[in-house]
C-alpha cells in the first residue's frame, strides 16, 4: 500500500506544524498549525493546502499551541468535517485558544483596514471568532496512554510530552498486508531541568520508531544553567527600583502559569517585593483554571495542586483582569507592578497595547521569558531595536529589555539528545522539523555524531516521502 508523509509546515521554521499522512485512499493530518512571524511565512496560511480539506479523514493534534492547532478553523471553513483527536486537556485549552485566535485575526484585519497598512485590500481575517467556535464541534477528546484506532491500518497512542498541559507525542503503528511499522511524532518536547520539574514531568521516553519526526526548536542551543528563580528575583527587584511597570509577554497557556508559580515562590520567600501582579489575559485566567481542573494530566508533576490549598498560582496581590476596560485601566497606574499578558512573541493580544503605551517610558522593564520567532516584534525588541511598528505607528523603545532563556517549555539540545537516547535502535529515517535551519542542521550533526543514525535530514516545505 502506498503510504506517504508530506511536510506542510514546520520545515526549516518553528511554526505551521502540519504533516499529511496518506495511507492508500485515506488522508490524515497530524497537527494543523498556523504559520506565524514574517509576512512571507504568514502568507502560507492563505496557500491552497496540498490535500483537499474535504478529503481529509481525520486530524490528530499533539497539543494546543496555535502553531500546532490554529489552522483548524481554516481547514473546517475550507470543507473539512472529520473528527479531530486530541488529549482531553488539549481539547479544553483549544476551547480557549481557537476562538481567541479568530478574534485576533478579526482584530488584525480591522486595524489593517483602519490604518491602511495591509497589502490585501480589504484585509480579511483568515477565519473569524464564530468560525473558530464552529471548528470546536469536531474535537474528539482522547485519553493519554490509551491506544485508539483510526482504521485497520492506523493505531495511535498519545504519550505525555512534558511541554504544556495536555501535550503529547504520538506513537503511530501502521500496517498493511505486507508490513508493520511505527511512525513517531515527537510533538514539542519538554524538559528534564530540576526547576522545570517542580511543575512538569519530563517527556515520556520512546524506545522504538521506524520513522521519527523530532522537533529542534533549540537544536543548536543550550539553556543556561543559572537558576530561573535567581534571575527572576534580580530582574523584578531592579524593575521595582526603576519605578515603572514590568511587562512580561507570555503565552497565555503554560508560560503564564509558570510565571505565576515562580513569582509566588519568590514572594513567599520574601525575595521580591509584594507588588501587584496582573494576569491581563482572559485566556490566561481560564487556562490557569484549566491547570487546576486537569491536575491529573500526565504532563504535570503528580499531586502538584494538592500543595498550596489551590492558591499555588496566586501571589499575595494577584489580579486576574478579564474585561478590556480593566485592561485599559492599567494604563492609568504608574506604580511598580507586574503585567503578564499574551502573546508571547508580541504579535497580538493585550501585550501589544501595553507595549505601545509603555515602551517609550524609560521606567518600564520588558522581560522576555519565551522563544521569539524570527522577524517577530518580540525578537526585534529582545535584540535591541530602537523602535518598533505597532498598528502602523512607529513606537520608540526607551524601556529596559531583559530576558530569561531557561524557562523554555522546549528541551535544549542536551535534553533532545537525552530523549533520543531512549531509542534502542536507530530509526530507518529521522526527520528534523520545527526549528530554524541552523537549529535543524546542528541537531542533525549531533545525532549523527552521538548515535551514528543513518538517514537524518531536515525536510523542506512541501517535501513528500514514501514510507
Ligand atoms: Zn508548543
Amino acid at each position: 500500500m502506498n503510504i506517504r508523509l508530506t511536510f506542510l509546515g514546520a520545515t526549516r521554521t518553528v511554526t505551521g506544524s502540519k504533516y499529511w499522512l496518506s495511507i492508500g485512499q485515506k488522508n490524515y493530518l497530524v497537527d494543523c498549525g498556523l504559520f506565524q512571524g514574517p509576512d512571507e511565512l504568514e502568507q502560507r496560511n492563505w496557500d491552497h493546502l496540498s490535500v483537499n480539506p474535504k478529503e481529509i479523514n481525520a486530524v490528530i493534534l499533539t497539543h494546543a499551541h496555535i502553531d500546532h492547532s490554529g489552522y483548524l478553523p481554516r481547514l473546517v471553513k475550507n470543507g473539512f468535517e472529520g473528527p479531530v483527536y486530541a488529549s482531553d486537556a488539549t481539547c479544553a485549552l483549544l476551547e480557549l485558544l481557537l476562538p481567541d485566535s479568530g478574534h485576533l485575526q478579526e482584530e488584525e484585519a480591522y486595524f489593517a483596514n483602519k490604518k491602511g497598512y495591509s497589502r490585501h485590500k480589504p484585509a480579511l481575517p483568515l477565519y473569524t471568532h464564530d468560525q473558530a467556535v464552529h471548528a470546536l464541534k469536531f474535537l474528539r477528546p482522547v485519553k493519554i496512554n490509551q491506544p485508539f484506532s483510526l482504521d485497520e491500518q492506523l493505531h495511535i497512542t498519545m504519550r505525555s510530552a512534558g511541554h504544556i498541559l495536555g501535550s503529547t507525542l504520538l506513537e503511530c503503528d501502521l500496517s498493511d498486508a505486507n508490513r508493520k511499522f511505527r511512525l513517531v511524532f515527537s510533538g514539542d518536547l519538554g524538559r528534564y531541568d530540576p526547576e522545570i520539574l517542580e511543575v512538569m514531568r519530563p517527556p515520556t521516553s520512546v524506545t522504538h520508531a521506524d520513522y521519527l519526526l523530532v522537533e529542534s526548536t533549540y537544536g543548536d542551543r543550550e539553556h543556561p544553567h543559572a537558576s530561573v528563580e535567581d534571575q527572576l528575583s534580580t530582574i523584578v527587584t531592579q524593575a521595582v527600583e526603576r519605578g515603572g511597570a514590568l511587562l512580561i509577554p507570555s503565552f497565555a497557556i503554560g508560560r503564564s502559569q509558570q510565571m505565576l508559580y515562580y513569582l509566588r515562590e519568590l514572594q513567599e520567600q520574601n525575595r521580591i517585593p509584594d507588588i501587584p501582579v496582573y494576569l491581563d489575559s482572559p485566556m490566561g485566567v481560564d487556562a490557569t483554571q484549566a491547570y487546576t481542573r486537569f491536575g491529573n494530566d500526565p504532563n504535570l508533576k503528580p499531586d502538584l495542586f494538592k500543595r498550596g490549598n489551590g492558591s499555588l498560582l496566586r501571589c499575595k496581590h494577584t489580579y486576574f483582569t478579564r474585561s478590556a476596560e480593566e485592561s485599559k485601566q492599567l494604563n492609568e497606574m504608574s506604580d511598580p507592578m507586574i503585567i503578564v499578558a499574551a502573546s508571547g512573541m508580541c504579535e497580538g493580544g493585550r501585550i501589544v497595547h501595553h507595549l505601545k503605551y509603555r515602551l517609550p517610558d524609560p521606567r518600564t522593564t520588558v522581560l522576555f521569558v519565551g522563544f521569539q520567532g524570527k522577524g517577530t516584534r518580540g525578537q526585534l525588541l529582545r535584540d535591541g531595536a530602537d523602535e518598533v511598528h505597532i498598528h502602523g505607528e512607529t513606537v520608540p523603545v526607551r524601556a529596559h529589555i531583559e530576558s530569561i532563556e531557561g524557562l523554555s517549555a522546549h528541551g535544549d539540545y542536551h535534553e533532545l539528545l537525552r530523549w533520543l537516547s531512549g531509542f534502542e535502535q536507530a530509526p530507518k529515517q529521522t526527520f528534523i522539523v520545527h526549528g530554524e535551519p541552523v537549529a535543524n542542521d546542528a541537531l542533525k550533526a549531533k545525532i549523527e555524531q552521538q548515535f551514528h543514525w543513518p538517514s537524518v535530514r531536515a525536510p523542506e516545505y512541501l517535501n513528500s516521502v514514501q514510507l
